[in-house]
């Protein structure tokens, strides 16, 4: 089953049942200060479950964008986390509440495909609820699970809070056991590759206070509406629906990671099992490669351009991982212009507009690319050198000022610098790195003060001077004149 579809029927199911289909916010989360982007399907209706607001409806669907950068060193490496993927979700405010919530998620889950359902085996699915959740536990009971299947889990997997006071509540989660090829047996606790978790279902029913922490706080009553609010990963449902070992293969996302091996002469997946723990390190950077050129488009197609903060800072990030991604792999020319149309492709049955808006959207991905590669040339090379020089030294870390000077001089990111000296088997003296970033700080601020009062603010200098002693100039000496 195509992922189009997948998501068209998610959205049936809950129409059917009374839900409001409601349109996904666009990725950057301008409503909320503390995020960057919208990571869950239940961020725009935060207003409504904290009673800031009312809801304009009682109960609502959506296929919401998301953005999990946290999850970025498990992509490519575990089957199941992308930087972007679509949360399909129903939610009820004040309407429906337990029964309802696991009776509508089983319902779809198990109906046959041909009567509209995924069809999925029930022999196959388990679900976790919150430790003391006898009411969760007794309703997966009367679908016919039997008590095997059922686990209980504590805080840290299974309360949902905001870390502030306001409402919290148990979860419970459906899981879908892919069999043995995939790992050991024992259930979600023994092995998460296997037994992979497609749904959560959240329960808002306490109201909490003194919260120190996500998992220490004290209940303090019951709400008097309580809220339900679900989470499916689509392209978690799709990897199963679709027979595929995990969601960089899946329709939306496949064909821009063949085309990557296509043009680098790399063979996907000939090198390991389904186990993507065993996976070969080219195979890892496909993927990395197709999530992140899908997650760049996304993103452009939502108004982020790269730059060097916030947003802007991420999506840079992510695209450059991905071009250079491709070098590691063999590819010296543009990547993104062989790989950008087909994830638009991959993504324009769902989203037309980003077919609409192609011009704009390659546009500032190609520029960023030359961008990157014209950096790339210039601080390679001085990068290669240092690490060499490092080795020869017998030392394993990279000194700050390096990494200093390749970010100062040649617009070379630290994180680049980092990944880069971490494949050769060394670390950065990121203590000095921050030292003299710090001191380029205070610099470029006095500087700035200067240049309104016309008079130069020695102070910074001056705190410069005591933190690290004087400096003698040494350059006559010891620079290479004729390579310059
Ligand atoms: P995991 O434990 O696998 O990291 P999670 O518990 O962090 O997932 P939730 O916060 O419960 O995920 O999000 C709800 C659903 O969204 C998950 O059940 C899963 O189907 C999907 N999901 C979460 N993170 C990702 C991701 N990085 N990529 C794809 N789907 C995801
Ligand atoms: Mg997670
Ligand atoms: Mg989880
Ligand atoms: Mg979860």
């Amino acid at each position: 089953m195509r992922t189009a579809e997948i998501k068209r029927r998610f959205l049936a199911h809950f129409e059917a049942n009374g839900h409001t289909v409601v349109p996904s916010a666009p990725l950057p989360a301008i409503s909320d200060p503390n995020l960057l982007f919208i990571n869950a399907g239940m961020v725009q209706f935060v207003p409504y479950f904290l009673g800031q607001r009312a809801a304009p409806y009682r109960t609502a669907v959506s296929v919401q964008k998301c953005i999990r950068t946290p999850d970025i060193d498990e992509v490519g490496k575990t089957s199941r986390h992308g930087t972007f993927f679509q949360m399909n979700g129903n939610f009820s405010f004040g309407d429906y509440f337990k029964a309802d919530a696991i009776r509508l998620a089983w319902d779809l889950s198990t109906t046959p495909v041909e009567r509209g359902g995924f069809g999925l085996d029930p022999e196959r699915i388990w679900a976790t609820v919150y430790l003391d959740d006898d009411e969760a536990h007794d309703l997966w009971r009367t679908t016919g699970m039997p008590v095997e299947r059922i686990v209980r889990r504590g805080k840290a997997d299974n309360y949902w809070s905001m870390g502030i006071p306001g409402p919290a509540g148990p979860c419970s989660e459906l899981y879908y056991d892919r069999g043995p090829s995939y790992g050991a047996e024992g259930g979600p606790e023994v092995d998460e590759d296997r037994y992979l978790e497609f749904w959560n279902l959240v329960f808002m029913q306490y109201e909490i206070a003194d919260v120190a922490s996500k998992t220490d706080f004290r209940i303090v009553g019951e709400l008097p509406n309580k809220n339900i609010d679900t989470g499916m990963g689509l392209e978690r449902i799709a990897s199963i629906l679709q027979g595929v070992d995990n969601l960089y293969e899946i329709d939306e996302v496949r064909p821009i990671l063949a085309r990557a091996a296509d043009l680098t002469g790399k063979q996907y997946g000939v090198h390991s099992g389904p186990a993507a723990a065993q996976s070969h390190p080219d195979d890892v950077r496909l993927r990395v490669i197709a999530d992140h050129v899908r997650t760049s488009l996304m993103l452009i197609g939502d108004g982020v351009t790269p730059s060097n903060e916030g947003r802007g800072y991420v999506l840079r990030r992510i695209m450059r991982r991905a071009i250079r991604a491709m070098r590691l792999l063999g590819w010296q020319d543009k990547a993104l212009p062989e790989l950008l149309p087909v994830a638009r492709d991959c993504m324009s049955p769902s989203y037309p507009e980003l077919a609409a808006d192609f011009d704009r959207i390659s546009s500032a991905a190609y520029a960023e690319e030359d961008t990157f590669l014209g950096t790339l040339r210039a601080g390679t090379t001085i990068l290669d050198t240092a690490i060499a020089e490092t080795k020869k030294a017998g030392r394993s870390s990279l000194p700050g000022d390096k990494a200093f000077q390749l970010h100062d001089t040649y617009g070379f990111p630290i994180d680049l610098t980092l990944e880069i000296a971490n494949e050769q088997g060394l670390t950065v003296d990121a203590d000095g790195f921050r030292a003299l970033m710090t001191e380029q700080r205070a610099r470029a601020k006095a500087d700035a003060k200067a240049r309104k009062t016309g008079h130069a603010d020695l102070s910074a200098y001056r705190a410069v001077l005591d933190a690290h002693g004087p400096t003698d100039w040494l350059a006559y000496e010891t620079l290479d004149t004729e390579s310059r």
